[in-house]
């Protein structure tokens, strides 16, 4: 049988639930469908040690602020899954989950949603899917001779899988800088980064970041700051590690071979196992039957609202379609000014 709320969004990570609240107080009817076995989203996914770099007080979502940590300091990886799952209790969201979406598709004044199970048809549709189900991993020569172990912070669980080894971490985010941190404690490390890492001052937090994003978006003429989303916030794990000494970083080895990495001038180093913190790419693979996918792996949008699907509207994938839409107070803003859009749709159909 097919069901037929007014809109779906699709994914019950933090921007899936921020839509869901502002989707509550418009009395919308609409479900939530997230893949999850649980609330959290991407965060159920981090390696235990993993801290925001946002503090509580930049780390919240509609309506209730992330609790304050008791002792201060940023957020844990557990806190925020924790606040995520009181946070759709507390509004009661309607998620259902496990519920991946497989496909969404056109149809006649609504748009298909297709899981394995059941099939909905909606007059709109949120996709909210994040990134972390599609980890990227650059393309090196020689990539599949390498015998050594090879993980994407996707998948990385904690330093002790890799005592007493020499280890690449790659990557110049606050993946990698966090990472190293804690397997350097353990092994022999290398870090490989494309350019100098940029590291904030140790007196800033997170929260210049989204203060950058949103002055980049107004486009001050001429004083745009510096720096995004990705410069290194100096929490506490990253500031002992530099006073170790092992915050120095190479560029890009040339190739890959079966026991190590040859670098541009020729030498080779012996490596047991490569951390890639290289990012991700949005998971959009449920829209690929819908025509919206460009070539670059993204939906183009106007605002949230794809140009080629008016029915479609995406958030927390990036600035792309939002400023710091992928962070907690991003998703917070996107949602705050995209459902009012997409319920003057639902009155005025385009
Ligand atoms: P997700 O949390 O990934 O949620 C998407 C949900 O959609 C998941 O539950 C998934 O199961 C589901 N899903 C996926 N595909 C489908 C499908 N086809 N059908 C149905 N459901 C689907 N942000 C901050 O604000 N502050 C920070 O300090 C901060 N630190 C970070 C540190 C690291 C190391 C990383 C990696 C990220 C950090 N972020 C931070 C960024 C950001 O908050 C997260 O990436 C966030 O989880 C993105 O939320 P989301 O809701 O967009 O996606």
């Amino acid at each position: 049988m097919t069901e037929t709320p007014d809109v779906i969004v699709i994914g019950g990570g933090q921007a899936g639930l921020a839509a869901g609240y502002y989707l509550r107080r418009a009395a919308l009817d609409f479900l939530i469908l997230d893949a999850g076995t649980g609330p959290g989203g991407a965060w159920r996914h981090g390696w235990p040690s993993l801290r925001l770099f946002s503090p509580a007080g930049y780390s919240s979502l509609p309506g209730w602020p992330m609790p304050a940590r008791a002792q201060g300091g940023y957020p844990t990886r557990d806190e925020v899954i924790d606040y995520l799952t009181r946070y759709e209790a507390r509004y009661e969201l309607p998620v259902q989950r496990p519920a991946a979406v497989e496909a969404v598709l056109p149809g006649d004044g609504a748009l298909l949603v297709r899981t394995a199970t059941r099939e909905f048809r909606a007059k709109a549709v949120i996709s909210a899917t994040g990134t972390w189900s599609a980890p990227f991993t650059p393309d090196y020569p020689g990539q599949s001779l390498f015998r050594g172990a090879q993980v994407h912070s996707a998948r990385y669980a904690g330093p002790d899988a890799f005592a007493g080894q020499r280890v690449l971490v790659v990557g110049g985010g606050n993946s990698g800088a966090q990472i190293l941190s804690e397997v350097s404690m353990v092994a022999e490390t290398t870090w490989v980064t494309e350019r100098e890492p940029l590291f904030l001052p140790d007196d800033v937090d997170g929260r210049v970041l989204f203060e950058r994003a949103t002055a980049r978006l107004r486009g001050g003429a001429g004083d745009e700051p510096v720096g995004g989303i990705g410069d290194i916030v100096m929490v506490p794990p990253v500031v002992e590690a530099r006073a170790r000494g092992v915050l120095a970083s190479v560029r890009p080895f040339a190739r890959m071979t079966e026991h190590g990495v040859v670098w541009p001038d020729g030498r080779e180093t012996g490596v047991d196992a490569i951390i890639w913190c290289t990012g991700f790419r949005p998971a959009l693979a449920h829209l690929a039957e819908l025509g919206v996918l460009e070539a670059d792996g993204r939906v183009s949008v106007r605002g949230y609202q794809s140009v080629k699907e008016p029915r479609l509207w995406l958030t927390g994938y990036g600035d792309w379609c939002g400023p710091g839409s992928a962070t907690l107070i991003g998703s917070a803003r996107v949602a705050r000014e995209l459902v009012p859009q997409l319920q003057a749709q639902l009155i005025r159909p385009a």
